[in-house]
């Protein structure tokens, strides 16, 4: 499906002005939409909530990097499936402007496995209560239910042989973070991995050459515990910085990585997954 030329123009621009501000995530030419269906649903934890989907185009699928993200296409309550939007670019732009009645939620998540020979994916819903239509949904989600998928991207920037590296997450963060690191060919050094979290059963099993440091923040805002943590850092020699998490942790990790430690800004990719009090749509 060929995008129009005012879609292509909006990627330029758009990728053009991020280039100035952050280190850039991979392009996808085309972000594949269709239907998927969940058959497993296991609690990974008392708030997480592993959910493998199948669907026959997963098996043709490639993710482009580890950290790689997709749109979550839900139906609104009381269906069984959702409307797919048309094809756009902009797929938020393309399900504003369908009717209200037939309007799919979205919310995005990480494709923490991707099993092409099985035509599967795994997804680690951190679940936060029915406040919003993603954790409902995959907080109640059970075998057979049908959801949509939307192609995201990736953004995590391979590491050189050698060079310093610092992936900063929250909970929400964690299953990118996690895939990233069982990407890494050990010996992985030079890599620091942080991950604040409310508590020790947010924590989930890694198999990678290098073990996240937890950090456990309980009640407190995300952010509180990763800033200080990261102030006795050495940063001199940092090649690279990905930080995804709530709004204010990414911002206010960048902002101490550029303002207080005169990191380039180019080297960081950062992306607010969340905000409080506000639905990331
Ligand atoms: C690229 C990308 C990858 C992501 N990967 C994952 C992933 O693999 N797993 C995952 O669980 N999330 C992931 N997220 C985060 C997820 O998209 C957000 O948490 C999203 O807000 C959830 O949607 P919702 O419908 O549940 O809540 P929304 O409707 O977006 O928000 C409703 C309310 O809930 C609050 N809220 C939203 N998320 C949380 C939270 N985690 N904890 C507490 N309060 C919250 C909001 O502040 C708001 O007040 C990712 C986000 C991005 C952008």
């Amino acid at each position: 499906m060929a995008y129009s030329a005012l879609d292509r123009l909006q990627l330029k621009v758009v990728g053009k002005v991020a280039s100035l501000m952050m280190a850039m995530p991979a392009p996808r030419e085309h972000h594949e939409q269709f239907r998927m269906t969940v058959v497993r649903a296991e609690w990974a934890g008392p708030h997480i909530r592993r959910i493998t989907f199948a669907a026959e185009e997963f098996t043709a699928y490639t993710v482009t990097g580890p950290d790689e993200y997709f749109g979550l296409i839900m139906p609104p309550p009381g269906e069984a499936e959702p409307v797919m939007p048309p094809e756009r670019l902009n797929v938020r732009q393309a399900i504003q402007k369908m009717p209200a009645d037939r309007r799919p939620d979205l919310r995005w998540y990480t494709v923490r496995a991707h099993r092409p020979e099985a035509g599967e994916i795994d997804v680690d819903f951190i679940l936060h209560g029915d406040a919003g239509p993603g954790s409902r949904w995959a907080g109640a989600a059970e075998p057979g239910w049908v959801a949509g998928f939307r192609a995201g991207g990736s953004s995590y920037r391979r590491a050189a042989p050698g060079e310093r590296q610092l992936l900063v997450a929250d909970e929400t963060g964690m299953p990118a973070l996690s895939a990233i690191l069982e990407s890494l060919p050990a010996p992985a050094e030079g890599i620091t991995a942080l991950v604040e979290v409310p508590g020790e059963s947010y924590r989930l099993p890694v198999t990678a050459a290098v073990e996240p440091r937890y950090l456990y923040r309980g009640e407190a805002p995300a952010g509180t515990l990763a800033l200080p943590e990261l102030a006795g850092e050495p940063m001199a020699d940092l090649g690279y910085a990905w930080v995804c998490g709530e709004a204010g942790l990414a911002s206010g990790v960048r902002r101490h990585l550029v303002k207080e430690r005169g990191v380039d800004r180019r080297r960081i990719m950062f992306s607010g997954y969340w905000k409080v009090g506000q639905a990331r749509l």
